[in-house]
């Protein structure tokens, strides 16, 4: 029989590659959208997918749309990602964030053990949960957590629901804790799309500078494609346990420019940059590395795209974007 999934974050970046993924591996993808004046399906359109999926309304923070998602579709695996997903916001609306990424999970899982209580489920856990533990910055599955802001403290509290309720109710549920993953349908918000969306328009000469906080910042990137493949291994191994997703390297941000501005021809790429207090995290992550041995061993998973090469396929995709939007007369937007 055809096997069903229920996704949340449907429209997000990884909704969308997980979308996809199930898709080719003929899955009945069901995707949980939010009601919105104007649906964003760009994502589901980059990757033409968007037609393939079933849509049910619903929201994380209403426990009463998610049983009736899950009463109707009764799905044999659940991806839970949906999130206010973006760090810097969780300052600004940490109720709201809390509701949503802490609340909203128990509320799904409530659902779950409800109405598909052998289905399993996959949470979008997160490196940030870390904060700065971790000996020389490489964190394992057994790295202490030392949540640094309202986004990894409600993040927190969902991973250790997860844990409660695969321990109390015998459910298959597993944390995927999963380090920066980026791509071409990255959300502009964050550092490498608001890098590679930046150098593509000061190239085509809508802009001329790209405002960015701390250079010297310590990432762990991945390609999301890469990564949506892990959280779908993860449900089908014989027992249910947490792992990390990562590449196991580190990059500065510096680095990333500096590739993004050389993809373009750009050498000489500081008088572009512009240092902003503003972008400064109030509480800073420095260094975020994850050891993904469990995963290569368990799961046979590894990444497959490195860094430079992700980087690249980020600006050319933006620069392809930005011209059509340049031909088509359109008033360019961001930057
Ligand atoms: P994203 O692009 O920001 O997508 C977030 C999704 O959540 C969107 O589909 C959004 O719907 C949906 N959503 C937000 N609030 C909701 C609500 N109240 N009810 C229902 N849906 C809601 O995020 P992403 O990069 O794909 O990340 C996916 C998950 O992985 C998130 O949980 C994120 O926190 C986690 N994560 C991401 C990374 C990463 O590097 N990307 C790393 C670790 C963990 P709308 O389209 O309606 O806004």
């Amino acid at each position: 029989m055809r096997r069903t999934a229920l996704v949340t974050g449907i429209t997000g970046q990884d909704g969308a590659y997980l979308a996809k993924f199930l898709l080719e591996k003929d899955y009945k993808v069901y995707g949980l959208i939010r009601r919105s004046v104007r649906h964003a399906f760009e994502n589901l359109e980059y990757l033409g997918v968007d037609r393939e999926i079933e849509y049910l309304n619903g929201d994380m923070t209403d426990e009463s749309s998610l049983i009736k998602a899950v009463h109707q579709t009764r799905p044999d695996e659940v991806y839970n990602l949906a999130a206010q997903s973006f760090v810097g916001a969780s300052w600004e609306q940490p109720h709201l964030t809390t509701q949503v990424n802490a609340i909203g999970v128990l509320n799904l899982l409530e659902a779950v053990k409800l109405h598909a209580p052998r289905a399993r489920f996959y949470q979008a856990s997160t490196s940030e949960m870390f904060g700065n533990s971790g000996r020389e910055g490489l964190q394992t599955e057994d790295t202490p957590f030392h949540p640094r802001s309202p986004y990894a403290i409600a993040k927190l509290y969902a991973y250790w629901i997860v844990v409660n309720y695969r321990e109390s109710y015998a459910m298959y549920c597993v944390n995927g804790i999963l380090f920066n993953h980026e791509s071409p349908i990255r959300g502009k918000e964050f550092v490498s799309r608001k890098v590679t969306d930046g150098v593509a328009r000061i190239k085509l000469g809508l802009n001329e500078r790209l405002h960015l906080g701390n250079l010297d910042s310590q990432r762990d990137w991945g390609f999301a494609g890469d990564f949506v493949e892990a959280m779908w291994r993860m449900l089908q191994q014989p027992e249910p346990k947490n792992y990390i997703v990562a590449t196991g390297e580190t990059h500065t941000i510096r680095e990333l420019v500096e590739v993004a501005f050389r993809r373009v021809g750009i050498e000489d790429w500081e008088p572009h940059v512009f240092i902003d207090p503003a972008f400064k995290r109030p509480a800073e992550l420095y260094t975020l590395r994850g050891d993904n041995s469990l995963a290569q061993r368990d799961l046979n998973w590894q990444p497959r795209v490195r860094f430079k090469e992700l980087v690249e396929m980020m600006v050319d995709a933006d620069l392809k974007r930005v011209e059509a939007e340049i031909a088509s007369g359109r008033r360019p937007t961001g930057g």
